[in-house]
């Protein structure tokens, strides 16, 4: 349980007028774990308030996350306590435990953790590419908006020319897991822009294969695969995606994903394809709610069968749905950073839905999407729940739970519970961490 950090009381400065519904009347230092306490203005009832005992959505907790807000902005005087003399140290544990505690991803791209060094090397070997220096693959992910971003992309496809670029690009994504701890992943493999290149489905996956298989045997992280038939390239595409799967049945290979073009590509359109995957006993998830409205959620559900949700954030239009995805535990796989970039539902990481979906019950679980082209990676996004949506600790872990509890991994308890024993364990090297 928490841990109430008391001290003498003072006269706290007063507020900036207008920018806060709390007179605060004695405080200690306004820094997470702290006891708050004060009374609400016009009325007379004390409160006291301790900001990780308190959820983040009640009115508490929003209010002493803008006060730190405030505070960090020099806008608001407080006294620190002793115990943390140093601000910054609480922050420095908690990021340290987000990174160190063992995690699960299941919305994660394929190429989406390559290394830029990399990239630059596959792109030289090519005398036709602009890209020539690290420069220019700098220059190439400094995106703005949804155009820029998938001419990065692209030009990331065309730059894989053979099957060792495969390799070289899992090599990428063996450290990124190694570097978030991450020991379960299911990973989104789009196969349209390679299988139009003229890599062969069977050649791709012998490789990702001996990939997998070797960085399970050598580290004991697991890889599985989501082979992601695409909106992009209509529905005649996505149905010869489904049938190279079939012809090459691989255990590897858990399920298909929807990703691509939300606009151009309902989900009806892949109604059979879907229906099709579940007969053969694939799993079946899809992207829904990024770019397009609640009937794209609805779409996924109904039409395909989606057992999980990539990013979903249309439900917060839509009441009834998100009453039914409460209902139903359809995992959300939410990312924050990328989120925030494609700007449909949100334009800050402050006011990410996750603060509404979080009290009605939604299944959420904290995923990175693309993490080099968004610049973040796992941990991060747990802190990022943290520092900008005011999460608490015990609420994220509730999410890296969640995240395990939605792999399709054959023994997710056993793996849960095996990660919440190193949870536990870590707690008593993060002392300031208060769960
Ligand atoms: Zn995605």
């Amino acid at each position: 349980m928490s841990t109430v950090v008391k001290g003498k009381k003072n006269k706290a400065a007063s507020a900036p007028k207008g920018v806060l519904e709390l007179a605060i009347e004695a405080c200690h230092d306004l820094h997470y774990g702290h006891l708050v306490e004060g009374s609400v203005r016009g009325s007379r009832k004390p409160v006291s308030w301790f900001f990780y005992a308190s959820k983040p959505y009640t009115p508490g907790a929003v209010i002493l996350g803008r006060l730190l807000e405030e505070k960090r902005r020099g806008l608001y005087r407080a006294e620190p306590s002793k115990e943390f003399a140093d601000p910054e140290a609480l922050d420095r544990q908690v990021r340290a435990f987000f990174r160190a505690i063992p995690k699960t991803e299941i919305h994660l791209h394929f190429e989406g953790c390559i290394r830029k060094e990399t990239f630059l090397e596959m792109a030289r070997r090519n005398p036709k590419s602009a890209i020539r220096t690290a420069q220019d693959v700098e220059r190439l992910f400094t995106f703005h908006n949804l155009g820029e971003f998938i001419r990065a992309f692209v030009n990331l496809q065309d730059a894989m020319t053979e099957l060792a670029d495969f390799e070289r690009l899992f090599e990428d994504l063996a450290v990124y897991l190694k570097k978030n701890h991450i020991v379960y992943a299911e990973i989104f493999f789009a196969i349209s822009k390679f299988v139009q290149k003229g890599f062969t489905y069977p050649a791709m996956l012998e490789t990702l294969s001996r990939c997998i298989r070797n960085l399970e045997r050598s580290e004991g992280t697991r890889v599985r695969l989501l082979i992601d038939v695409s909106r992009t390239f209509g529905a005649e595409n996505a149905k010869a995606n489904l049938a190279r799967v079939l012809e090459s049945p691989n255990d590897l290979v858990l399920g298909i994903g929807l990703g691509g073009d939300e606009k151009a590509g309902p989900a009806g359109l892949f109604k059979e394809t879907f229906r099709k995957a579940v007969k053969a006993g694939l799993h079946v998830v899809a992207h829904a709610g990024e770019d397009v409205g609640p009937e794209s959620v609805w779409s996924a559900l109904k039409d395909l069968g989606a057992e999980r949700l990539g990013h979903g954030m249309a439900a917060i239009e839509d009441e009834k749905l998100m009453a039914d995805l409460a209902k139903r535990r359809t995992p959300i796989e939410l990312c924050l950073t990328s989120n925030v970039f494609t700007g449909r539902y949100t334009r800050t990481l402050d006011s990410h839905p996750a603060q509404v979906f979080h009290p009605k019950g939604l299944n959420l679980t904290v995923n990175s999407d693309d993490p080099t082209f968004f610049k973040t990676d796992l941990s991060q996004e747990l802190w990022a729940f943290h520092r900008h949506l005011h999460f608490s600790i015990a609420d994220i872990l509730t999410f890296v739970e969640n995240g395990a509890l939605a792999t399709f991994h054959p023994e997710r308890k056993v793996l849960w519970k095996l990660m919440s024993a190193e949870i536990a364990k870590l707690r008593r090297q993060y002392p300031l961490v208060i769960v």
